[in-house]
């Protein structure tokens, strides 16, 4: 039997980390909150001892644990609304801290789906860190780029796509996007086309737009990437499904960045994909990157995902860097870019889940998802309700700005 308490410490000291192991005891930490336990014969008033060293705990005193702790990472709110039962520690959106007893364990196990995961809770360690890198002067040819960002173009992309009613990826109406998101890229002046892919034993799509760098010789490839498909997870596939947060804000995201980059010099290749059957299973992503011939994988210098860039989940406007070992110099180019050109809060995490950065991160292509920053989470995806009312224009421009700002930097680098 254990005892646990959270502490909420926002400074960048981390004591309440210092506090844990100075006092034999096990901590994890989602941003602003740690969890610390230990077994109950151990337990040592870490609540006294945390307003000594000046944190504030979230309850008085250490509470019992019922079995252990584990890591729930989840899209939405979909796990939180599937087993309102869990008992939930710490609650930081995308990513909860749960206290659950073996068969609790067992039974979420059989019943597991694509919007959420149980793990073990890694012992000692930072699952989402905020990261305040230092601005850069901003680079003189990259500020023209970011001024370009205009809300009035990324709107009406946006609503394009809102206006299928659905893109589930098995309707026609994802056809018809799809058809529309082809013919976009090609007026902005790239190559580009449907590629069929399979769901399940069904048919849909990925959209890839092409453009060449400049430079002779062997150039390195640009990834900028979104998920087309929608789904309403409760009323079936013929259901709406707006989809306006997830995915439209990103996948219009990817409209808005290409246009911008249409005129812009680039050393490297740069390629734009819309991935179709996301939401049955990353299967667009999954099929794209089985099908990479091994020097094409090679030749992937970063891929930038956007999933759900436009709901305002924290008190300031955050944006969340999931990525991996593999992806960190990526993760600090953004970091940085953020700093530099946005006012974006960074919220950063190694716990890389269910988005088309995935299956890149497993082929160790360094790969980064950009999606809204998570202290609580947007309860309308999946639903009808994920509609344009709730979108903050604010807070995806400036994601935008960000993964600009790091594609035109990249594809102007020399060696890459
Ligand atoms: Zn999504």
């Amino acid at each position: 039997m254990g005892k646990y308490i959270v502490l909420s410490d926002s400074s960048e000291k981390h004591s309440a980390e210092e506090l844990a192991r100075n006092s034999g005891a096990h901590w994890a930490r989602l941003g602003d909150k740690t969890v610390v336990w230990t077994a109950s014969e151990k337990w040592t008033g870490f609540a006294s001892k945390a307003i000594q060293a000046g944190i504030s705990p979230d309850q008085a005193e250490g509470r019992e644990l019922e079995g252990q702790l584990y890591l729930v990472i989840q899209t939405g709110r979909a796990f939180q609304d599937e087993h309102p039962e869990v008992r939930i520690v710490v609650e930081k959106g995308r990513y909860l801290v749960a206290d659950l007893l073996p068969e609790e364990v067992s039974r979420l196990s059989e019943s597991k789906n694509e919007w959420w995961t149980v793990r073990p809770l890694a012992v000692d360690s930072v699952i989402m860190d905020i990261v305040k890198p230092e601005a850069r002067l901003a680079l003189p040819g990259l500020q023209a780029n970011i001024e370009a960002i205009s809300q009035a173009t990324y709107g009406s992309y946006l609503s394009s796509l809102v206006d299928f009613q659905t893109r589930h990826s098995l309707s026609s109406q994802f056809t018809s996007a799809a058809a529309w998101a082809v013919n976009q890229l090609q007026s902005f002046g790239y190559q580009a086309e449907q590629r069929q892919i399979n769901v399940g034993s069904n048919s849909s799509f990925n959209v890839v737009a092409d453009r060449p760098g400049s430079e002779s010789g062997t150039r390195k490839l640009l990834l900028i990437t979104a998920h087309l498909d929608s789904i309403n997870i409760r009323d079936g596939k013929n259901a709406p499904a707006p989809g306006a947060d997830d995915n439209a804000s990103g996948a219009a995201g990817v409209m808005e960045i290409a246009r911008v980059l249409a005129e812009h010099p680039a050393k490297h290749d740069l390629r734009f994909i819309l991935f179709g059957g996301e939401e049955q299973g990353l299967h667009g992503s999954t099929q794209y990157v089985s099908e990479l011939p091994e020097g094409e994988k090679t030749r992937i210098a970063a891929v930038i995902n956007m999933d759900m860039v436009a709901t305002l989940n924290t008190e300031l406007p955050a944006v969340l860097l999931e990525g991996a070992p593999v992806s960190r110099s990526l993760m600090r180019e953004l970091a940085e870019a953020a700093a530099t050109y946005t006012s974006l809060i960074v919220q950063v995490s190694e716990n890389p889940f269910n988005s088309d950065h995935v299956p890149f991160i497993d082929e160790l292509i360094p790969a980064v998802l950009t999606i809204e920053g998570t202290d609580s989470s947007n309860n309308n995806v999946h639903t009808a309700n994920d509609t344009l009312d709730h979108i903050n224009y604010e807070l995806a421009l400036d994601i935008l700005r960000m993964n600009l700002a790091v594609a035109s930097k990249l594809l102007e680098i020399d060696n890459l």
